[in-house]
């Protein structure tokens, strides 16, 4: 269950903004059910259906303060073993019943909402509690094997008592969860040393919905046809429920260099960005701020670059150095405090803004997508056209998140302000979100770099792959879940409790 929400509910009777038809828990399939899991396992007590009916996407905060969820399950169970999860979605499979994993539901899209009623499957119980330790680390091969269900805090703190880190930094660290990591395909603030979830990933068991458990991966590099682990990282709870994973750890950071730039625009920053990764550096962070940000944020005109790095000095003092060399060889960049690092530290979890700017009126959201180096310039000036031409705009701006040799992630954040006709802030939020992606999207860029589809980003999935390879996915999904019981509307894909889409209430 989530750990704590942007905004309480609005007190009252809890009203559905999604009208689809509800698919309820008959009666022997709940009571299977119970044997498998115990009673006090499976629960249909409205505030906890009320709590299940929503995760952190900031549109459903504005709908929170309105007193409106987004759409209650039937039931909630709380499986605690793989055994559990096989016997509960075998019974599920057999009644008929939509089942949706949700586990820390910080995800910001509605991805772990059931849009179709039926089973929320709550996997924060895989979190091997009553076991001796929440991780099992294989010391010389550098791996770790945990239950989905951990939350990141409590796991990371795990590996650092052993002296290892996962390197997995997301700004929700303290209220998602290492399934909802994978599932999601997310990166953390780290990634540039790391990498993001999906290169840490060495192997998963994952249950279907027939209730057959199968293992992936297990040994590096391994050439015995496709990579399977990647079917089920980003899969948002479709294909498959995840209960095991297993993956790459690195010794805990000895060494840590700070450093910090401004660049003279935005073009300039990404471009000192390409060449610090082209030349083989990787710091742990290498973050860049858009004139607006640096200033809202920094207090300091220009473009901030902020860069750390952490792990063995040698390869800490070589990254930084380049990084180093790759700003000063830009016309017109500049040292700047690297206290501002600090700064970004100090804040970089605390999102207690959202809660508040909602609350006063504000519709907020943040759209992060990935685009190739010779697309990112155009990327980020279409979507701050796109949004700031959608009235009530009040803000639009980004950062770039993360790097590669081959591009990066732009994290734009939006704002408007519409006043207090909720349908008003819908339209708003629809406008700019979805201008958004499709201004990021025409200009090259991937739809999403690490937040996943969820239900806002559900309809673009067909186009963005393209009408032939969404057609693998639908095939993938026909294959592992023939009665599409599995995470209704995910990723956009067909569903049969879905025969006409959903619509608004
Ligand atoms: C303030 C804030 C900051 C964030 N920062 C980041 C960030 O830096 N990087 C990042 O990547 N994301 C970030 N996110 C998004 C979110 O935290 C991630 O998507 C996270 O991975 C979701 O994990 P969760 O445990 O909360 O999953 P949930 O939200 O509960 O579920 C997300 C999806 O995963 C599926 N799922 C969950 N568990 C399982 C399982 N065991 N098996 C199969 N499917 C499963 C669900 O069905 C759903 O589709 C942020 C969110 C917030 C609110």
């Amino acid at each position: 269950m989530p750990r704590r929400w942007p905004l309480d509910l609005k007190p009252g009777a809890h009203t559905e903004r999604l009208a689809t038809t509800a698919v309820g828990v008959p009666d022997p399939a709940r009571k299977e059910i119970a044997e498998i899991v115990g009673a006090e396992r499976v629960s249909s007590d409205d505030d906890v259906l009320v709590d299940s009916a929503r995760d952190w996407w900031p549109l459903s905060g504005v709908w929170a303060a309105q007193g409106r969820v987004v759409h209650r399950p039937a039931a909630v169970v709380t499986p605690t073993t793989t055994e559990e999860v096989a016997g509960v979605l075998s019974v599920a499979s057999h009644h008929g019943i939509p089942v949706t994993p949700a586990a820390g539901r910080s995800g910001v899209g509605g991805g772990a909402v059931p849009v179709c009623g039926g089973i929320v499957l709550d996997c924060t119980g895989l979190d091997r509690t009553g076991l001796d330790t929440a991780i099992d680390v294989d010391e010389t091969s550098m791996l770790v094997t945990t239950g989905p269900g951990v939350f990141g805090d409590v796991f990371e703190a795990a590996l650092r008592e052993k002296g290892y880190t996962l390197g997995h930094w997301p700004q929700s660290i303290d209220i998602s969860t290492v399934g909802g990591w994978l599932a999601c395909r997310g990166a953390g603030q780290f990634s540039t040393r790391y990498g993001k979830i999906e290169d840490m990933v060495a192997g998963l068991e994952v249950v279907l919905a027939s209730g057959r458990t199968l293992r992936t991966g297990g040994a590096p590099r391994a050439a015995v046809g496709p990579d399977l682990n990647q079917v089920f990282v980003g899969s948002e709870g479709a294909f498959g429920v995840i209960t095991e994973a297993t993956l790459r750890i690195h010794p805990a950071p000895k060494t840590e260099q700070r450093e910090a730039w401004t660049l003279p625009s935005f073009e300039d920053g990404l471009d000192a960005c390409r060449r610090i990764l082209r030349r083989g550096a990787t710091p742990a962070v290498l973050r860049l701020y858009d004139s607006h940000e640096s200033r809202q944020t920094y207090d300091v005109d220009g473009c901030v670059l902020l860069a750390l790095d952490e792990g063995d000095a040698a390869i800490v003092s070589a990254s930084m150095a380049i990084a180093a060399e790759e700003c000063d060889r830009t016309d017109g960049a500049a040292g700047a405090d690297p206290a501002l690092v600090e700064q970004w530290l100090g804040h970089r979890n605390d999102v207690s803004a959202l809660g508040a700017a909602i609350e006063a009126g504000v519709v907020v959201d943040t759209v992060e997508v990935s685009g190739n180096w010779s697309d990112l310039p155009r990327i980020y000036s279409d979507v701050l056209a796109a949004v700031g031409g959608v009235e009530g705009t009040v803000v639009v701006s980004a950062h770039c998140s993360h790097s590669y040799t081959d591009g990066g992630c732009l994290y734009f954040t939006f704002a408007g302000m519409v006043g207090d006709d909720p349908d008003d802030k819908d339209h708003y939020y629809v406008a700019a979100f979805n201008g958004a992606v499709e201004a990021a999207r025409g200009a090259g860029a991937a739809i999403s770099h690490h937040h996943g589809v969820g239900i806002n980003r559900a309809p673009f999935v067909r186009d963005a792959l393209g009408p032939d390879a969404f057609d693998v996915l639908v095939g993938l999904k026909n294959t592992l879940d023939p009665a599409g019981i599995l995470n209704p509307g995910a990723l956009g894909l067909p569903s049969p409790f879905l025969p006409d889409g959903w619509t608004w209430s």
